[in-house]
């Protein structure tokens, strides 16, 4: 026998990178506890072996220091003790009871439920919401897409996604792909864009990123200028009769306005006012009418900036201009196993009782929550349940948001370790990492195929920490809404097979209301038992291979499930929770992604008046945000190499850039008086902070930047915890958001620089 057979060392276990949402495969190598070696997955279905540096050194995720091994109770001092499962449930659930009958059951929120690499925690905790009768919910996700879901929604009433790979044209807009990754095998597809003379890519972004070093059109668009120079390529393809009006006619409703509202906006001014040559713009503008293919995809560089929810809008309405919607290479609806946020906007939307803003895809605006909860609103919330998430660190203004959580009346936070959320809590209940249970996300967009990858777990539990799935198990259980009365029939079901299974699960659900309200934690605890050791929490998939069997059959078929009625679901779901190399699980065919549409004559509908309006105020909204007082714009959060929101807790892991550093042009540091290396201060109408300084030409002259997943509470040697870097929400502020969306501005931050004397 050869030692790879024999030592456990020598092993590969196969299982997903989670710093990013494409979750490329890997395998590793693990001793005890340590994961020792990574390499790409090549039998991966999505990613094909590809990786980028992140993935090597997941390790500093799974073995930070700071794991959270047992619940943790607050004490009136402030400090934690340690209590056992039983207490911390049992007293979660009367404080949760506490605030339902003194407030009202609305008054309790429920934030997060997943992050790059898991989303079983949001399924799961969907039940807990339903259990508490807790309506009100947020996650980053309404800090970041509400604005684009709310235009795709009332474009498409759908989601819409590009196929890079074969586009003719790819634009990237607000965007570095090489960092931020979006599809697949980002930096494959790039490289071989640039390396490919018929096909061209479109980069607008004020930095000359690594993507814009490949492009064959750069267009670096001033901070705040991004709509300017989107309304300008609009209007040349109309000004230049270069609209598809053919496609439009078959495909659109709306058109004529649309074309209408482009048709008065004043080019060269526009292009001027975005800092693009108005012969760079009308360029662009005819390489993508000339394409056969356009693909598109913003990022948060726009969606975190001026006229966010605007920009989302016209880079569509270019696209659609010049009718790349449903062609090979081309934008396109796609299927999904869960949605991770819904495409329903109609204009119409709820509005929250405390801010009165609107409730874009059933999340309240972050930027909205702690505001509200400070406030002497008689609807303010009460109580939060926060699962895998960070507001502290990640939402705007770190501090009003630690505030509001000393305000609740009670408040839990499921997670891996003592974040700085964490800190704030009422109580910690201890999750099990990543590696350590069954996971899967619903990030995937893919098209014509679309793939899915539910890895098994690779370590037991660390301490005492379990699976989300048990944890809202127990609380659902704990709140009485089920018994192991409810629970035997459909145990004893199970033991039958999938068929009896169905049957006596649907029949449950339609008699039962409220045990259909936790239909995933009423799977976990039958249909789970009979799934391979650690595999239970992938129950509630069963459902969603049920759902969508119903929804896509023919593109299950022809990605090569059988069966009929359940069957058909039950083959997706068991194909699923037995490759970890990732499963195809819908082919469709291009004249399909119209098929997708959720509008109701499934055509575009590509005026949204509220917005052609806005494109006409556009010639008297500022370009520029800057003042004597602030005359720098902060991108506050930029991703870079090792940079991963805040999953990696050890500040160990990032090779380079250790502390984060401010980023400014040569000129500018100049002109501030600093040098490389130097200490710098960034001030903000939010906060202040020290950085190191990159001088560094990729910048423009006035714009800086801080790199995202800094500041973080660590302890290198297990002592008192330290900072590393600049927490950026502490320069930021609620007040800086989308008027329509909320989401926001922390990409246009107006900061102003000073030397820091040593
Ligand atoms: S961070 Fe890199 S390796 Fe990890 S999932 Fe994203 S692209 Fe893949």
């Amino acid at each position: 026998m050869t030692d790879t057979e024999t030592d456990p060392t020598m092993i590969w276990h196969k299982t997903v990178c989670v710093l990013c949402s494409n979750n490329c495969g890997v395998e590793v190598r693990l001793d005890e506890r340590t994961i020792t070696r990574v390499r790409g997955n090549k039998a991966h279905v999505a990613s094909k072996g590809y990786t980028c540096e992140k993935a090597l050194r997941i390790d500093h995720y799974q073995n930070a220091r700071g794991r959270l091994t047992a619940p943790m109770k607050r004490l009136p001092d402030g400090s934690y003790i340690e209590v056992d499962w039983d207490t911390a449930i049992d007293e979660v659930a009367a404080g949760f009871q506490r605030v339902q009958s003194e407030y009202g059951a609305d008054k309790i929120m429920y934030y997060g439920g997943g992050g790059q690499g898991n989303h079983l925690c949001g399924a799961y905790g969907a039940g807990t919401r339903k259990a508490l009768g807790a309506t009100r919910r947020s996650n980053a996700l309404a800090q970041e897409k509400t604005g684009e879901s709310w235009v795709e929604g009332r474009l498409f009433m759908a989601h819409t996604h590009g196929e890079f790979a074969e586009a003719e044209v790819a634009v990237f807009v607000g965007k570095n792909p090489w960092h931020s990754h979006g599809f697949d095998e980002a930096r494959r597809v790039l490289k071989a864009i640039a390396a490919d003379d018929s096909r061209s890519m479109i980069v607008i972004d004020p930095r000359r990123t690594e993507t814009a070093d490949l492009a064959d059109f750069w267009l670096p668009v001033k901070p705040g200028g991004d709509a300017f120079l989107l309304a300008a390529i609009g209007a040349v393809l109309v000004e230049e009769n270069l609209v598809d009006t053919e496609w439009l006619a078959q495909n659109a409703t709306g058109s004529a306005e649309t074309i209408a509202a482009f048709a008065t906006v004043p080019i060269a001014d526009f292009a001027e006012r975005s800092g693009i040559d108005e012969d760079l713009v009308r360029k662009t503008a005819r390489r993508l009418a000339a394409a056969e293919s356009v693909s598109v995809v913003e990022d948060l560089g726009i969606e975190m900036a001026p006229n966010s929810t605007l920009i989302s809008y016209l880079q569509r309405a270019v696209w659609l201009l010049v009718g790349s919607f449903g062609k090979p290479g081309g934008m396109t609806t796609h299927s999904s196993l869960a949605p991770l946020i819904n495409y329903s906007a109609t204009g119409n939307e709820p509005l929250d009782p405390v801010s009165g803003n609107a409730i874009i895809s059933g999340l309240i605006a972050c930027n909205d929550i702690a505001d509200g909860m400070l406030s002497d609103h008689p609807e303010r919330t009460r109580a939060l349940l926060i699962e895998s998430s960070n507001p502290v660190h990640s939402l705007a203004e770190s501090e009003k948001f630690r505030q509001a959580m000393r305000a609740a009346e009670f408040s839990v936070v499921i997670d891996v370790a003592m974040t700085e959320t964490a800190q704030e809590a009422s109580y910690v209940l201890p999750a099990a990492s990543q590696y350590e249970k069954v996971e899967t996300t619903f990030f995937a967009a893919g098209f014509p195929e679309n793939k899915a990858t539910v890895r098994p777990p690779i370590l037991e539990p660390l301490g005492d920490s379990l699976p989300e799935a048990e944890i809202h198990s127990r609380l659902a259980k704990a709140l009485g809404v089920v018994t192991e009365e409810d629970l035997e029939p459909l145990r004893a079901a199970a033991e039958q097979g999938y068929e009896v299974f169905a049957e006596a699960f649907m029949g449950v659900a339609a008699a039962n209301p409220a045990l259909a309200g936790i239909g995933g934690v009423v799977l976990y605890e039958t249909l789970g038992r009979t799934l391979p050791e650690g595999m239970a929490p992938a129950a509630v998939l069963w459902f969603s291979a049920q759902q969508l069997a119903m929804k896509q059959s023919d593109a299950l078929r022809r990605a090569g499930f059988r069966g009929e009625g359940q069957a058909l679901g039950t083959a997706l779901f068991e194909a699923l929770i037995s490759n970890p190399d990732g499963v195809v699980f819908t082919k469709h065919e291009h004249g399909q992604s119209f098929d997708m549409l959720g509008t109701a004559d499934q055509r575009v509908h590509l005026a949204i008046p509220e917005l052609l309006d806005e494109l006409r105020r556009l010639p008297e909204i500022p370009s520029d945000y800057t003042t004597d007082e602030f005359p720098f714009v902060l991108s506050a959060g930029e991703r870079r190499s090792f940079t991963a929101n805040t999953v990696v807790r050890d500040p160990a892991w990032r090779k380079k850039d250790a502390e984060g550093a401010l980023r400014l042009h040569p000129s500018d540091a100049e002109r501030v008086g600093v040098e490389a290396g130097a200490r710098v201060r960034v001030t903000t109408r939010g906060g202040t902070a020290v950085a190191v300084a990159e001088l560094n030409d990729t910048m423009m002259p006035g714009h800086i930047s801080l790199p995202n997943g800094h500041g973080l509470a660590y302890s290198p040697a297990g002592g008192d915890p330290e900072i590393f870097g600049v927490s950026t929400n502490e320069l930021t502020t609620t007040d800086w958001k989308d008027p329509i969306a909320g989401t926001p501005w922390h990409k246009y931050v107006p900061a102003q620089l000073e030397a820091v004397q040593s």
